[in-house]
């Protein structure tokens, strides 16, 4: 496959055609080549300039800049783009981002600046050369996209100590793409592995989750492992590997792990990390018998990890719960009242990701999906929530104000603890759901707290 003017988006060739117009170098640049000649969806499309921002500001009105790296980002209705003025970068500190970078009019300075072969293509054109508009590889990144390789641009151990999130980018791409990683390159991850410990939470955290959304993430967290950088950014991960676990013939619990990530729905990040650190407490919890325990050393574990990583609150919460809740089982003796508990338990907002954990735990373990019953205790869940059951206090006939006005109980523990074991009678006998039953139910509870 050839890059063609067919092959980019009208919207983006409508800016190539701006800075042509007003007598710029423009050219498409990066990963969206790369996807395109792959027959994959860019994620974005970015576009390199020899324009200065300023020019580039004032050639796009309503377009801004706020950073120093040369990166203007123009609205084009509903999408967002990237035009970056060519650059060269210096001075790189503490193997992060480069401290100083230089603005120049070549596309080939641009280029050797990115970080892999196959994302150091450009096409586009000077503007006088725009009719003949064409792709520029000067890496072979087109040769190293047809075997499926990624290769450093350069000497693949400077570029790793210029920036460490480049051997984290290796990984997460490899997966992405399904491409191996060029020996001298992966011998360079291997030596450089323990510069990951530099980077911030936040920036090994995005590719985390983009590694996580790869058709088999596990790809790339074996490379991880094996490289070293897994250690760096969870030993009790890294620690996973060489534990048994009488699951799989010949597998650890690492191979264990690796199996149910890849088998929960990519789809779903939240379920993918859960089935990524579901398990992430086994290693500590070795000693004491059979991983007893490891449900809650784990969900620990798992908070304090994505707490460095800076991830967004509401998805740790939501992993994390899923870590602790995850080793349930269910036994068909459960009468409806036991559903509920479940339920409640669980928490309404939690079971779809649960069950979904469950199915590619299962998985993971060399069993069916639907192992222990699972497709049961889904429909039985399912009926509860249709009959419209109570499974929270919001549900309860009374609320604590009829409990304060009729029964004089005072605002304080004992009303909370009251509507608690109204929830809970009530979970287990739905008939008792009506007013003047539940305040005889409360006044006993009443009377039997005044007699402790
Ligand atoms: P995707 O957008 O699919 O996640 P990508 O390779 O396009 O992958 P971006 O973050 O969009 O990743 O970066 C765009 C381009 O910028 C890359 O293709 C590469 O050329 C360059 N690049 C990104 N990060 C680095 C880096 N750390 N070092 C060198 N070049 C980089
Ligand atoms: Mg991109």
């Amino acid at each position: 496959m050839d890059i063609t003017a067919e092959s980019i988006p009208g919207s983006v060739l409508a800016l190539l055609e701006r800075l042509w117009s007003h007598g710029q170098a423009a050219y498409v640049v990066g990963g969206s080549l790369r996807d395109v000649l792959l027959g994959r969806e860019p994620a974005d499309w970015d576009l390199a300039t020899d324009a200065l921002p300023d020019r580039v500001l004032a050639i796009f009105p309503g377009s801004v800049y706020e950073n120093r790296f040369g990166t203007v980002a123009v609205r084009e209705g509903d999408d967002e783009h990237e035009i970056t003025t060519f650059r060269t970068d210096h001075d790189y500190a503490d193997f992060r981002r480069p401290h100083r970078v230089e603005f120049g009019d070549r596309l080939e300075d641009d280029l050797a600046r990115r970080d892999f072969t196959v994302n150091a293509l450009a096409w586009g054109a000077r503007a006088t050369e725009r009719p003949r508009a064409a792709l520029v590889d000067p890496f072979s990144g087109q040769q190293d996209l047809e075997r499926r390789l990624l290769r450093a641009v350069g000497d693949p151990s400077k570029r790793f100590e210029e920036d460490a999130l480049r051997m984290v980018r290796a990984v997460r791409l490899a997966a992405a793409l399904d491409f191996e990683i060029e020996p001298a390159t992966l011998a360079a991850i291997r030596e450089h592995a323990p510069l990951v410990r530099h980077l911030s939470g936040e920036r090994i955290a995005a590719e985390l989750q983009k590694l996580l959304a790869a058709d088999q993430p596990s790809i790339g967290f074996r490379l991880a492992a094996e490289t070293g950088m897994l250690e760096v950014i969870s030993s009790d991960l890294a620690a996973q590997r060489g534990v048994a676990q009488n699951k799989i013939d010949g597998e650890d619990l690492w191979d264990h792990t690796l199996r149910s990530v890849d088998a929960a729905p990519a789809s779903r990040p939240v379920v993918r990390l859960a089935a990524l650190l579901h398990d992430i407490g086994k290693p500590a919890t070795l000693e004491d018998g059979p991983f007893r325990g490891h449900e809650v050393v784990g969900a620990e574990i798992a908070a304090a990890l994505l707490e460095r990583l800076r991830m967004p609150k509401a998805s740790t919460d939501r992993v994390v719960h899923l870590v602790r809740q995850h080793m349930f089982t269910y036994d068909p003796d459960w009468g409806d009242a036991g559903i509920r508990r479940f339920i409640k338990r669980v928490g309404r907002a939690s079971l779809d990701d649960l069950f979904a954990l469950r199915a590619a735990d299962s998985v993971g373990s060399g069993l069916p999906a639907d192992a222990g019953r699972l497709d049961e205790l889904r429909r039985r869940v399912h009926d509860q929530l249709a009959a419209a059951a109570v499974l929270d206090r919001s549900g309860l006939a009374i609320d604590g104000t009829d409990l304060m006005a009729e029964l004089g109980v005072p605002q304080g523990p004992t009303l909370g603890r009251i509507l608690d074991r109204l929830l809970e009678r009530v979970i287990a006998d739905p008939a008792l759901n009506d007013r003047a039953s539940l305040m005889l139910i409360a006044e006993a509870m009443l009377a039997d707290e005044g007699d402790r």
